[in-house]
């Protein structure tokens, strides 16, 4: 074989697409070795594209076996040395190895940012056997064969060695942290119960995983208080509006009598009307934050599937780079060529038409900054595939945020009219659009509402159908979801835009949270109570920021990677010896968390028959079998017992049959949908059937 040029990218796609952007005619050639495919591409030199598979190289201890810390020497290694199921990664660097052996010139093209730098220092380095000196780079935000062919003829002469170090000292510190502390909990545990369950906290964890708590404990420890609001409804050309006392919230009752009571069968006259024009500017362009809650809100996708549907659609070259803090859109991107492309969608013609006319394209930006990307933008390029819900939900966002963000502002007017009613005063409110400027692009994902009142003026009476009284009571506050709590992390400014969503799903995985509105789990508590107690430190927010802001600093040259490992190590020793003596402690009490966390997952509901004793799946010592049984048979005061099925999973989810009012529990086979099982024999909704016919489908 001659000699030819190795590219190497992030993602399979990713090498299809660079490869045929390179290829003199478009036709690049698939190969593959040992089921690692690589592409080939001709022009007047001979190139070959390797993809990896993200991350082909992680830190690991020095010393083999994951039962001992603490743990502080480490080093690269291939991930199938460190990680159970990483087999491919092995056949995949062989591959690799082999392609690189024939190369005579080398570029990086992973993803250009902290993620995708290591991945193609750790490749050209191990790899390829320190090549990592010589590689060019090729830096690009999309993956259209215009933005690659670019990329490739102004290729950057060398790697970005501070975004490589930043991103090692990253991996690096936080491996640190994370494998001592739950080696910790999990080995503590362990020893004192001789059961082996995984427990976990990190840098960025332990914080997260206290924000919900102290959420959690002031829901818990809420006293609602009554208080009482008045509203009356009036008729104005037949149609019925609310108008809202000017008092507000009332906390005592008889001030509230006393104002219904003066109010009760006597018109209003309208004292005063207030209208207010005002200005809505357009959104600024989305950062990988800002789509995340977004799509959790109009969507409810968790941050990690926008994450995911975003990648996708970036890997077709649809949308730009996703994984961005930047809200700048640079007049480079060439915002008039996307909107041509965007006129020649159906759905998209009106409007980008539209902005085509404008004397002048200047987006309103917002203020976070990317070094790498910029925000996320559509490249207008039509889908080569049909695609499914999510990514059509998530490109249409993409786009109308992208011309939403070029359209001029919305101007708005509020009318307040106060309503005097035998001199108490009640405001009856309308807000209405008056140019829709910008929200016409964003068209569905707009949320404003609209109040149209009738003409009227000062002075008028006006007809009160009824003065109501309500009673209220204050509530707590409202739980976490996945997007408020990603808004959180990025406001406190820990953990970044690439590992969020997955720090929230490992909250779950551990499960220290549960449902949608995330409620903290007794295991949650308890883990949080022990690092409390033991290591206040690896809870504290304002370590993992200092931490955060130092290994920023290593990105702009201002700070070096050796001293802030020393000094992560310094602070992690004293924490983690701590641990080590107080392991019985720790050990006992997260033993009991488990156990009772076991428990309490096999906890059907109350007992429907002796109306005292829990419903729990047991197992019989005799047969090892699972049934149903009631925890006051231990007692001696209650046998009843139902039978279960031996296949699969059984988990009780707190729902109810429709048909008796009984807890049900939810059985889960492979390969099957998971139904809801009701395993009362007199239920109603059995009767309805013929005898013999299985229990399922009551949902
Ligand atoms: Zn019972
Ligand atoms: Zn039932």
């Amino acid at each position: 074989m001659e000699k030819y040029t190795l590219i190497i990218t992030e993602k399979p796609d990713a090498a299809q697409r660079i490869a045929s952007a390179l290829d003199e005619k478009g036709r690049m050639e698939k190969k593959e070795d040992n089921g690692v495919p690589y592409y080939v591409a001709r022009r007047d030199e001979e190139i070959v594209v390797v993809p990896a598979l993200g991350h082909l190289y992680t830190v690991a201890e020095e010393r083999k076996g994951r039962n001992y810390y603490p743990v502080f020497n480490f080093r690269w290694v291939p991930r199938y040395a460190a990680e159970r199921g990483a087999k491919q990664i092995r056949t995949w660097i062989q591959a690799i190895s082999k392609l690189a052996n024939n190369a005579e010139m080398f570029i990086d093209a992973c993803d250009y940012d902290i993620e995708g730098s290591v991945i193609g220092y750790c490749i050209l380095k191990y790899a390829c056997g320190n090549k990592e000196t010589i590689s060019r780079r090729m830096k690009y935000s999309t993956l259209t064969q215009e933005a690659l062919q670019k990329s490739y003829t102004e290729l950057l002469p060398h790697l970005d060695f501070t975004l490589i170090e930043a991103g090692g000292t990253r991996h690096e510190v936080d491996w640190l942290y994370g494998v001592n502390l739950s080696r910790a909990l999990t080995i503590s545990a362990r020893n004192w119960s001789g059961k082996y369950a995984t427990l976990s906290t990190g840098r960025v964890q332990g914080p997260t995983l206290k924000f919900l708590v102290t959420r959690e404990k002031s829901i818990r420890s809420f006293v609602p208080t009554p208080y009482w609001e008045i509203r009356a409804e009036v008729e104005i050309d037949e149609s019925v509006f609310e108008a809202e006392y000017e008092k507000g919230k009332i906390e005592i009752k008889t001030e509230a009598d006393a104002a219904l009571n003066a109010c009760k069968g006597k018109n209003g006259r309208v004292e005063k009307i207030d209208v207010k024009k005002f200005q809505q500017k357009p959104p600024v362009p989305f950062d990988l934050g800002t789509l995340q809650s977004e799509a959790y809100s109009l969507f409810g996708y968790t941050p990690r599937r926008t994450s995911f549907v975003a990648q996708r659609l970036y890997l077709e070259a649809l949308i730009s780079y996703p994984r961005t803090s930047s809200q700048k859109l640079p007049p480079a991107i060439d915002y008039e060529a996307i909107l041509v492309k965007l006129s020649k969608v159906p759905k998209y013609k009106k409007l980008a038409k539209d902005l085509l006319q404008k004397s002048e394209l200047k987006p309103r930006e917002g203020k976070k900054k990317d070094p790498a990307h910029p925000a996320i933008y559509p490249t207008g390029k039509l889908p080569e595939r049909d695609l499914d819900d999510s990514e059509k939900r998530i490109l249409d966002l993409v786009v109308r945020r992208f011309m939403a963000v070029f359209g001029e502002p919305t101007k708005k007017q509020s009318i307040k009219a106060c309503i005097n009613i035998n001199e108490h005063r009640f405001y009856l409110r309308g807000r209405q659009t008056l140019k829709e400027g910008w929200q016409r692009f964003y068209g569905p994902y707009v949320r404003s509402e609209e109040i149209l009142l009738p003409p009227i003026d000062e002075g008028q009476t006006i007809k009160v159908k009824q003065v109501v009284l309500e009673d209220k009571f204050t509530k707590p506050p409202s739980r976490y979801n996945p997007g408020s709590l990603l808004k959180k992390m990025e406001e406190t400014e820990i953990g970044t835009k690439a590992t969020r969503a997955n720090i929230i799903q490992t909250l779950y995985d551990r499960k220290y949270v549960r449902e949608e509105r995330m409620a903290v789990t007794n295991l949650g508590f308890d883990v949080l109570e022990v690092l409390e107690e033991y290591c206040p430190n690896v809870v504290s927010i304002k370590l993992t920021s200092t931490l955060e802001q130092r290994m920023d600093k290593i990105q702009a040259k201002r700070e070096k990677r050796e001293k802030v490992l020393v000094d992560a190590v310094e602070i992690l020793r004293p924490i983690v010896q701590k641990l080590r003596e107080k392991e019985k402690e720790i050990g006992e009490k997260l033993s009991n968390a488990i156990k009772r966390a076991r428990l309490e997952e096999r906890i059907i509901g109350m007992c429907p028959v002796c109306g005292t004793g829990k419903l729990m799946i047991l197992y019989s010592r005799k047969t090892g079998k699972r049934f149903i049984g009631c925890t006051n048979y231990f007692k001696g005061k209650c046998e009843t017992s139902f039978p279960l099925p031996q296949k699969g999973s059984v988990k009780p989810i707190g729902k109810v049959c429709r048909g008796c009012g009984w807890p049900t529990v939810q059985v889960r086979i492979k390969g099957k949908r998971p139904w809801m099982l009701c395993f009362n024999p007199d239920c109603p909704l059995k009767k309805d059937r013929s005898k013999g016919v299985e229990m399922r489908n009551l949902r």
